[in-house]
């Protein structure tokens, strides 16, 4: 394969700019002619492609966003705006592709490889974590840790005044930047789209803490669940405890990325390149148990994000 494309897709994450530079560098290691596409699937359709050099990512891996920017693109669900895309490939003699995004931008990719053939690879970036078949998504760890950092300062002004802070995080239908950042805070609660949640029992279990000698809590709500005002809403009216919402919002998806995501990008840049240049095509990239590995696209879509109850008991025995 001597022509490789790349785009980032749906929403931002922290380490994409390090797995581009990681496919550019590696594509012209290989001897390959890369291509950025830029704004996604939309820039694939508008002819939005730029030649990337050596140079083209040089100071990037540290900075958060996606130099190529990054789109939602409804026209890359129609046989239309397929077509231009597939196009646009064949335009610059592109054989194969990298798309760097979550489970919507793989159902693109896999539309692209299964329907027309272009031998495409996936790399889950994305902050939500919310793919079954890796362990960890790009953007993940330094999402949690941006949420982190806010959540200890929460901490602080909330001891201060003895309140409850209603936390809400990202991560759309899945509650791991809730399990995740609720366990590393040291939060008391966190409630989560996976398991139904009981206001009742979170009153039993601020009063407990309170009577233990706590002057705060900490409830970090996932954004599946409802907002942190509703929420800060509903327990306000059966507690005395002073309630204050936050909502993190978008900062989480922008910073620097954390040490394991420059490592995650460079492995999942890397890999995705090697698999090209071997011949392979419809895959997607991963780590499962410490181990970068490959799977087929059809099989890694079609799995059900599964929750980690173990964890969500462990925050349950240790956060009183
Ligand atoms: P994140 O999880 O961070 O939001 P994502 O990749 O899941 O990222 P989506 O908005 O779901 O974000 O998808 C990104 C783009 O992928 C869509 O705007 C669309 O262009 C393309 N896409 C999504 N679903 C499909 C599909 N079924 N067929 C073809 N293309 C799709």
């Amino acid at each position: 394969m001597k022509r490789i494309g790349l785009l980032t897709s749906g929403g931002d994450a922290p380490g994409m700019n390090a797995a581009i530079r990681a496919v550019v560098r590696s594509g012209l290691y290989f001897g390959m002619e890369v291509f950025g596409i830029e704004r996604g699937y939309s820039g694939l359709m508008e002819d939005n492609v730029v030649p990337m050099e050596m140079r083209s990512v040089s100071n990037i891996v540290q900075c958060g966003g996606t130099k190529l920017r990054t789109a939602r693109c409804l026209e890359m669900l129609t046989k239309e705006g397929q077509k231009q895309a597939v196009a646009t490939l064949e335009k610059h003699g592109i054989e194969g592709l990298v798309v760097i995004g979550g489970d919507g931008s793989f159902r693109g990719a896999k539309v692209l490889s299964e329907e027309y053939g272009v031998p495409t690879i996936g790399i889950p970036g994305t902050i939500d974590n919310d793919l079954e078949y890796t362990d960890y998504t790009l953007g993940f760890d330094t999402a949690v840790n941006t949420c982190l950092d806010i959540i200890n300062k929460l901490r602080d002004t909330m001891t201060s005044h003895e309140r409850v802070s209603v936390v809400e995080v990202m991560g759309r239908h899945c509650g791991d930047i809730a399990l995740y950042s609720g366990i590393a805070s040291g939060a008391e609660i966190i409630v989560v789209p996976e398991i139904a949640f009981d206001m009742d029992e979170i009153v039993m279990r601020i009063n407990r803490s309170r009577a233990n000698g706590k002057h705060s809590n900490i409830i970090v709500v996932a954004e599946g669940v409802m907002d942190a005002e509703q929420f800060a809403r509903q327990l306000q009216s059966v507690t005395k405890h002073s309630v204050r919402p936050t909502c993190i919002g978008h900062v989480q998806r922008g910073g620097s990325p954390s040490m394991a995501d420059r490592m995650l990008a460079a492995q999942f840049g890397n890999k995705a390149v090697r698999l090209l240049n071997d011949g392979l095509g419809n895959r997607v990239v991963g780590i499962r148990n410490n181990k970068i590995i490959d799977m087929d696209i059809i099989e890694a879509v079609s799995m059900k994000k599964t929750f980690n109850y173990e964890l969500y008991e462990t925050l349950q025995m240790i956060s009183m």
